[in-house]
């Protein structure tokens, strides 16, 4: 046996384990909480084991972390722990039930075992300050300090809600470092409160702080890059990460979005400002729209784009409510169209920045909708072509996106 102490939270809390000792000592056995039993080769904690268990010379693993873990094409981060749960509000749709639902799926789908765990640590304050400003660090502090309460009518705090949100930061940060230097090929931070509406000096929008931004901003200043692409596919604008990022001309921002909509923002015509102009690029997707007008304006306007710009990584913010279950919207992609876009955005990451690509997680309310998308997501990321979509397509007519296409040709210089 192994002390439980080498695994990480997430691991832990939701799976018992044995190592078979010997020449097998690298196929561990996972147990879950309903007893089912499966095998599975992790090689962090094969290296983590060399460590614990026989001394050998890995002078630099760190107890507990991946840092030095040597790089591998197949290697895909997942960022996770418990305290994510703990901000939580039943009443209110972004809730803990929407992680615990992904996490069923990564049981379900033998997912968790084959990923590498990246600890949620809890971003610095001057982690934070390279986004957001100290006031709103402090009133984000005081009200969790308080007990919780609300920012807006829509974005509350818990008592925990402070620390689930710098951990979101802190893992989303590692993790994305990780990527940039070759530690992981890619991954995916399944981390709550959500964070692409947060502004600088206000959360909204159910998030906090901004995590891609600050993730952006950290691999900006911290590992030198000078070009990001974000892309961002919840069914929402991400208003904040605009608002961060355009007058910034590393940072190409892409979103598509059901318009008009919350948050109102997201107009074609928003564009970028400044040094920045051009590399906000805004695709608003009329009520109705289903996985023909998303494929369209990714082929036509998007990748284009992005290939123009030439990034040394992408981000992305994974929103899955654009879904036609969702219940906050009402664009119609299916399970099978959202991860064309995501497998579509693994192949553009291969094709241009060496597969550097880390998803994080932003909305999408329906249970069984986010645990299959997420599954779909890993699967993408694992360079496998397993897509489970059992919920199909509504089976009604698109509207035709052709007048937005043609705007944003326009705009954007495509022509
Ligand atoms: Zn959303």
């Amino acid at each position: 046996m192994l002390d439980a102490d080498v695994l990480p939270e997430s691991i832990c809390n939701r799976n018992h384990f044995q190592v078979k000792t010997g020449i097998l000592c690298t196929r561990i056995i996972y147990k879950n909480e309903h007893h089912a039993t499966h095998e599975g080769y992790k090689p962090w904690l094969y290296i983590t084991m060399l460590n614990t268990l026989d001394n050998r010379s890995y002078p630099n693993m760190a107890h507990g972390t991946q840092q030095n873990f040597p790089p591998n094409d197949n290697t895909t981060g997942l960022v996770y722990d418990p305290i994510f749960l703990e901000h939580t509000k039943s009443t209110h749709p972004e809730n803990r039930e929407r992680l615990v639902s992904i996490l069923d799926g990564l049981d379900e789908f033998h997912l968790q075992e084959r990923l590498i765990p990246v600890r949620a640590r809890p971003a610095e304050e001057h982690e934070l300050l390279l986004v957001h400003t100290q006031h709103q660090i402090r009133r984000v502090q005081s009200l969790s300090r308080e007990g919780g309460g609300y920012f807006d009518p829509d974005t509350y705090a818990t008592a925990s809600s402070y620390d689930a949100a710098v951990r979101a930061a802190g893992g989303l940060i590692d993790l994305t470092l990780s990527v940039i230097r070759g530690e992981l090929h890619n991954g995916f931070a399944l981390v709550r409160p959500p964070g692409h509406h947060a502004l600088p000096d206000r959360p909204m929008g159910f998030c906090i702080f901004n995590n891609v931004a600050i993730a952006a901003q950290a691999a900006l200043d911290r590992e030198g890059l000078s070009r990001i692409v974000i892309i961002d596919f919840d069914v929402h604008h991400g208003n904040g990460t605009q608002a961060i990022f355009e007058q910034d001309p590393r940072v190409l921002y892409v979103s598509s979005h059901q318009y008009p909509h919350y948050p109102g923002t997201g107009a074609v015509t928003e564009t970028g400002t400044g040094e920045g102009a051009g590399t906000i690029l805004n695709m608003p997707l009329p009520a109705g729209c289903g996985d023909g007008a998303l494929m369209r304006v990714y082929s036509e306007i998007a990748f284009p784009l992005v290939r123009q710009f030439r990034p040394e990584l992408i981000l992305v913010s994974a929103g899955y409510d654009g879904h036609w279950k969702d219940p906050l919207a009402q664009l119609s992609f299916t399970l099978k169209g959202i991860n064309t876009l995501v497998e579509r955005l693994v192949a553009l990451a291969d094709e241009l920045c060496e597969g550097r690509i880390v998803f994080t997680l932003e909305g999408g309310y329906d249970l069984a909708v986010l645990k299959l998308a997420a599954a779909n997501t890993f699967f993408a990321l694992l360079h496998e072509d397993e897509v489970h979509d059992p919920l199909g397509a509504p089976g009604i007519p698109e509207p035709d996106v052709s007048n937005v296409v043609a705007q944003l040709i326009t705009l954007h210089n495509l022509a």
